[in-house]
């Protein structure tokens, strides 16, 4: 059966690469010979250990993640992580910086302020509505961790360059832009990423975490909301989402074996974003909303001239097979997100929407 599929703009869950779907599908009635579907077999079973090996084995050959760092999938996704962390790596009288890039950022600010956790956020972009990357950041030597969003799904801005923490390890929430390019994963203590943008399916959270931020967490935490416990049992303390850890797996395999790496992933995305932002830069009808030297790569945020046309082009665009290009709530205007699995020929067909949309309302 042939599915009729449709370009996906969609900012999360999000564009699947259509060989993945594929694999799924294909096998999902009896798992490599086990007569068993994936979402039927033990987590304890040989099969499902060779799946989650597999995908920590992916992660740390694309990313070149040396033997300190641990490969953890968690549930509660990425906000779940906005609690874990100021949980589990500030006791006392120690403290964090944050940067506040958006909304996403301000809900991990708010995760510790709620824990009564010494934070201080160093800088933040609420002055110009979020629309920039604070740059030349004071950061406190004596923090624990400075917490960053690489990408800001919602505001269509990235970090192009990590900032220079002195040391301090980064903690860095990648939900957006995870495996979309390569990375210095020195710099890091921690990183993190809800799957359903760039990874995978909806119902795990990608957590890498490096040896030695584990010898801070206090004993009082409980035990689900240690990253020891995870560490310790390669993520199987309890049952974790098997098929969404399975999608995972075949998604870094796609990367790794169809795309070729973060090098050739790296280009093709620049490729996709520079194609969308230089037809929108090249008019006035279209005006992407993010500083140009902070521009997100994975979310591209624009203003039509006014709102009425917005909504007229949200759903023109769904109506020819364009899905999901409607802003965020809270800020309006539009958005293409152009996720890993998101082709370059999708992003073609939307420039040829945008063409022609201009052509007849401008
Ligand atoms: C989507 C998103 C989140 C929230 O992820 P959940 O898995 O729904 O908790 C957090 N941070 C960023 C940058 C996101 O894009």
């Amino acid at each position: 059966m042939k599915a009729n599929r449709i370009y996906n703009f969609n900012p999360g869950p999000a564009a699947l690469p259509l060989a993945v779907l594929e694999e799924i599908q294909e096998n999902f009635l009896d798992f490599s010979g086990s007569g068993m579907s994936v979402t039927e077999i033990s987590h304890r079973s040989k099969h499902f250990d060779d799946v989650i090996n597999d995908a920590v084995a992916r992660t740390k050959r694309l990313l070149g993640l040396d033997d300190r760092f641990h490969v953890l999938f968690l549930q509660g996704g990425a906000s779940m992580q906005f609690a874990m962390i100021p949980m589990n790596f500030l006791a006392g009288k120690s403290s964090a910086d944050y940067v506040d890039t958006g909304t996403w950022s301000s809900k991990a600010v708010k995760e510790a302020e709620i824990q009564g956790k010494a934070i201080n956020v160093v800088a933040s972009s609420a002055d110009r509505n979020y629309s920039y990357i604070p740059h030349n950041i004071k950061f406190n030597e004596d923090a624990v961790f400075v917490h960053i969003t690489s990408n800001n799904t919602i505001k269509g801005t990235g970090w192009a360059e990590l900032p220079d923490t002195k040391g301090v390890p980064i903690i860095c929430d990648m939900s957006s832009d995870i495996m979309s390019k390569p990375m210095d994963t020195q710099k890091f203590g921690l990183f993190y990423a809800g799957a359903q943008k760039n990874v995978g399916p909806a119902g795990v959270c990608l957590v890498v975490i490096r040896q030695d931020m584990l010898d801070l967490v206090p004993d009082s935490v409980p035990t689900m909301l240690r990253y020891d416990t995870y560490a310790a049992k390669n993520s199987l303390y309890n049952t974790p989402p098997c098929f969404a850890i399975y999608t995972v797996d075949l998604v870094l395999k796609w990367l790794e074996e169809t795309v070729g790496g973060l090098d050739k992933m790296a280009a093709l995305n620049q490729k996709k974003a520079a194609l969308l932002y230089e037809f929108m830069d090249a008019g006035d009808f279209y005006r992407a909303t993010a500083e140009p030297d902070s521009r997100s790569l994975m979310n591209i945020t624009f203003r039509l001239p006014d709102e009425g046309l917005e909504q007229q082009f949200v759903q023109l665009a769904q109506q020819q097979g364009l899905a999901g290009l409607k802003g965020h709530r809270s800020v309006g205007g539009c958005r293409a997100s152009l996720y890993n699995a998101v082709a370059l020929e999708a992003v073609e067909s939307l420039i040829d929407f945008m063409k022609t949309f201009e052509t007849d309302n401008g």
